[in-house]
């Protein structure tokens, strides 16, 4: 038997929960994902809504690219990280980005399991918020100083940049990392993560034929000409002040 005092707690607990949920519906109402909502999360790790609508990258990159990319290929990198986990349940608590940091602790039975899904869980949901459309022409600040040091001007990290996204053969990721307090252009074949090297990801472009097929087929080098027009330059730098921090 609960007296009456703890019968009102209980009640104003409730009453409490119901305030914060109703709250918590509105606040997810107002940030709806532009894209059909991804299939139900079945673990621990969950799809990233695009944080703009499927066409906002038009013409570089198209909606039905952006729309398959995200919803097909990100949330089956997802799945198969969930996957990976229910077979060591031990690493479900665990962030992706420390399972890829620290790869060695992983054990081997599902190792490259976490290294291709736990990879392209992170590297695309990095990429997503690496693209913004008509956010001026470059960097500016810090890093805009360090590119400069580092490349000798913006075209030529560019130039640098895009040569390194077409040299990976077959399926990749071209990179600027941040090793130490040394800016890097860098490939990884796969799913790869630069993280799992010990380094800082500031920028990718994925070369995986699914990021530009439909609209490029085998032209690489303009899906990477229209890719330096849409890249979140705000977004890299404060990485990069971040990295640096
Ligand atoms: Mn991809």
């Amino acid at each position: 038997m609960i007296n009456r005092r703890e019968a009102l707690k209980r009640t104003a607990l409730a009453a409490t929960a119901l305030t914060a949920s109703a709250a918590w519906k509105v606040v997810r109402a107002q940030n709806a994902p532009p894209v059909p909502p991804a299939p139900a999360p079945t673990g621990p790790f969950q799809l990233p809504p695009l944080p703009f609508a499927a066409d906002a990258l038009e013409p570089a990159i198209d909606a039905q690219t952006m729309t398959i990319h995200h919803d097909r290929h990100h949330a089956a990198y997802v799945a198969g990280l969930n996957k990976a986990v229910t077979e060591a349940p031990e690493l479900a608590s665990r962030s992706v980005e420390d399972l890829l940091r620290y790869l060695d602790t992983v054990p081997e039975k599902v190792r490259t399991a976490i290294r291709n899904h736990g990879g392209g869980h992170f590297n695309h949901s990095l990429f997503w918020q690496m693209l913004k459309k008509n956010v001026g022409t470059g960097p500016t600040g810090a890093l805009a100083q360090a590119i400069a040091r580092s490349f000798g001007s913006l075209a030529n990290f560019q130039a640098g940049f895009s040569k390194a996204a077409l040299s990976v053969f077959g399926s990749g990721w071209a990179w600027l990392t941040l090793d130490g307090k040394t800016l890097k252009i860098e490939t990884t074949p796969n799913q790869d993560s630069p993280l799992t090297h010990g380094r800082t990801l500031l920028l990718g472009v994925d070369v995986w034929e699914h990021a530009y097929y439909l609209k490029y087929q085998n032209r690489r080098a303009d899906y990477l000409a229209a890719f330096h027009s849409v890249i979140n330059w705000d977004f890299v730098a404060t990485r990069y002040q971040a990295a640096l921090a």
